[in-house]
C-alpha cells in the first residue's frame, strides 16, 4: 500500500477515532513498520500504543506529539518525535494547555449557542471520548443536532479560523515550541506545510524554526499533489531539514484523508530520521527492532 514509516498519527486520546491499540492494528495490517503516535499536545496515548505495538516484533513505535502553535495570520504544527514523554515539567506543561483547551471548546459551544445552532457540552464530550475535546468532536455534535451535514461544512460554517464560532487558543510561538519540544530532547519537524505556503510565510516560518532547532519539514503528506511534494522538497534542500511525512490519520472519513502508511514516504526519509535520532542519543526511546 504505501510507506513503511508514518509520523503522524492521532487516536482517541485526541481527535481521532481509533483507540490507540486499534490504530497500531490498522497501521501494521497497511505495512507501516516504523511509526509515531502524534496526539495533540497530550501523551497519554503513549502507555497504551507500546504495550500494542509491543505485540508485533517487527514493528518499532517512536514516542510522539504534535503542537499547535501560531504565527500572524496562521496556526502552525509541530511534531515532536523521540520526545522524552515522561519528563515531570514537561508533562505539567502539557496539563496546562490541554486545560485551556478545555475552556476553548466550551467557549465556542456558548457561541453556538448564541448563533442559534446549540450542541451540548455533554455530547461534545462523548465525541471526544478519552481524548482532549477539540473542534472535530464539536463538528460532530453540530452534525448530530443537524445542524450542518458533514465535518467539512461544520468547519465551513461555524468552526473555522475564520468561523463565528471559533475561539483562539492560549499563544505558543512556534519557536517556544521546538525550544520546549528539544528540552525533551525531541526531533521537531513542520507539520502540514501546505497552508502557509499558500499564505506565502513559510519561507520566513523555516528561517525561524530552524534557527530554533527544526529537523525536519513534511512533504509526503496526504493528498498533496506531486509538484507540491516537488517544491517541499527543494525547499528542505535549502534549509538543510530532513523531507519527512505522515498521514496524520484521524479516521474522520474527510476526502483528503489517508490510511496510515498511505503516502509516498521513501524508505530513505525513514532511515535519516532513525540516523539522526541516533546521532542525537534519543533512538532508544522508540520500542521496537529499530530503536537501538
Ligand atoms: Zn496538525
Ligand atoms: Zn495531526
Amino acid at each position: 500500500m504505501g510507506s513503511i514509516g508514518d509520523f503522524h498519527s492521532h487516536s482517541t486520546i485526541s481527535d481521532g477515532r481509533l483507540k490507540p491499540t486499534q490504530l497500531i492494528d490498522l497501521a501494521h495490517r497497511n505495512g507501516v513498520r516504523v511509526m509515531a503516535l502524534t496526539d495533540h499536545d497530550i501523551v497519554d496515548g503513549l502507555p497504551e500504543a507500546f504495550e500494542a505495538a509491543s505485540r508485533y516484533p517487527d514493528f518499532t513505535l517512536i514516542p510522539g506529539i504534535e503542537m499547535s502553535t501560531d504565527v500572524p495570520g496562521n496556526e502552525v504544527h509541530i511534531l515532536g518525535h523521540f520526545i522524552d514523554w515522561e519528563d515531570a515539567a514537561f508533562r505539567r506543561r502539557l496539563l496546562a494547555l490541554q486545560q485551556s483547551r478545555l475552556g476553548r471548546a466550551q467557549a465556542m459551544v456558548a457561541k453556538l449557542t448564541e448563533l442559534g445552532k446549540p450542541v451540548t457540552w455533554e455530547r461534545v464530550q462523548h465525541f471526544a471520548g478519552e481524548g482532549s475535546v477539540g473542534r472535530p468532536h464539536i463538528a460532530l455534535a453540530l452534525i448530530e443536532a443537524g445542524h450542518v451535514g458533514s465535518v467539512n461544512q461544520a468547519f465551513d460554517l461555524y468552526l473555522s479560523r475564520t468561523g463565528p464560532a471559533y475561539v483562539q487558543r492560549e499563544r505558543l510561538n512556534p519557536d517556544e515550541v521546538v525550544e520546549l519540544l528539544r528540552g525533551v530532547g525531541g526531533l521537531a519537524t513542520l507539520a502540514h506545510p501546505r497552508e502557509l505556503n499558500i499564505a506565502g510565510n513559510l519561507e520566513g516560518v523555516l528561517g525561524l524554526l530552524k534557527d530554533a532547532g527544526l529537523i525536519g519539514i513534511e512533504v509526503f503528506y496526504q493528498d498533496y499533489r506531486p509538484d507540491e511534494i516537488e517544491h517541499l522538497h527543494g525547499l528542505a534542500k535549502k534549509f538543510d531539514l530532513l523531507p519527512l511525512g505522515g498521514s496524520d490519520y484521524h479516521g474522520l472519513n474527510n476526502p483528503q484523508q489517508r490510511e496510515p502508511g498511505d503516502i509516498p514516504l521513501p524508505e530513505q526519509s525513514v532511515e535519516r530520521l532513525l540516523a539522526l535520532a541516533r546521532e542525537r542519543g534519543v533512538l532508544q526511546r522508540a520500542r521496537g527492532p529499530r530503536a537501538s
